[in-house]
């Protein structure tokens, strides 16, 4: 167990790579994972939104470095991962939380775009999965916890292209996980319906009632808490939805 003195980290329950960590729902990870005695390795594209969530968890005494990493660069993830252990220790686990929408009809949305959404939100999970495995193995199992959404078990109008990639990254989120347990890797699927995050900012402003939508900090507290089951136990798959009513 980390050992908090004074409200400082002292020791660490090893390393959780956090991907999409430069804001919304990554920052809040990133700040309860660390609060819970993680490490955190904070990748994500924008330099100064990471600046903000590593000056977030320095904040509260937690531990972290930022990566600045595009996931769909696939090449490039196995020297991030290895640059990950060799700087910052065992990787214990996973949060793939990188995505992005665009909204459409499907008989309107250029082709570049629908494979882009599918790029971020279903293959590069796989290729960072692919990567990280070894490692979680290495130390004889780990957490890897897989953000797919409402959008995952339901569709949308307008949202077919996100629907595609969520629904695809249920199936291979559940496909791992099957694929994985004997090694004592836990998958989680974690679908949130809307949370309250940059990622509606360029979304139909006037459409949603975002003071409805789940808080990042309500989505992180369960992310620590699948982090933190009993070796024994794992939360195969959870729908996290606002009470009030949102989607
Ligand atoms: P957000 O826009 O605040 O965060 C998304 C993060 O992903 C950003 O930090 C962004 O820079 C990063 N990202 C996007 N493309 C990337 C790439 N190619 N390489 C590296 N990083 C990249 O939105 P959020 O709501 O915090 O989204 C986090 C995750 O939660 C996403 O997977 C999203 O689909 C999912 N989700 C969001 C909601 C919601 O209502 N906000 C609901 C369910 C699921």
């Amino acid at each position: 167990m980390a050992l908090k003195l004074g409200g400082r980290v002292t020791d660490s329950l090893g390393v959780v790579v956090l991907t999409g960590a430069s804001g919304g729902i990554g920052r809040a990870t990133a700040v309860a994972l660390a609060r819970a005695g993680f490490t955190l390795a904070l990748v994500g594209r924008a330099p100064s939104g990471l600046a903000q969530t590593l000056g977030a968890v320095q904040a509260i005494g937690g531990k972290a470095e930022a990566f600045e990493q595009d996931v769909t660069d696939y090449p490039e993830l196995e020297g991030l991962v290895h640059s990950i252990a060799t700087r910052l220790g065992t990787v214990v686990g996973l949060v793939n939380n990188a995505g992005f929408a665009m909204v459409s009809p499907l008989e309107q949305m250029p082709l570049a775009d629908f494979e882009r959404v599918l790029a971020v939100n279903l293959t590069a999970v796989l290729a960072l999965t692919q990567q990280v495995i070894p490692y979680l193995r290495a130390h004889g199992g780990g957490v890897i916890v897989n953000m797919a959404s409402i959008a995952g078990v339901r569709t949308f109008p307008q949202w077919g292209a996100y629907c595609a990639s969520k629904f695809g990254l249920v199936a291979l989120s559940r496909t791992l996980a099957q694929e994985l347990r004997l090694d004592g890797i836990r998958v989680t699927t974690l679908c949130p319906g809307a949370v309250d995050t940059p990622l509606w900012n360029d979304l139909d402003p006037a459409g949603y009632d975002r003071s409805r939508m789940l808080s990042p900090e309500t989505v992180a507290q369960l992310v620590v808490q699948i982090f933190t089951l009993p070796a024994q136990a794992v939360l195969e798959e959870a729908i996290l939805m606002p009470a009030g009513g949102a989607l």
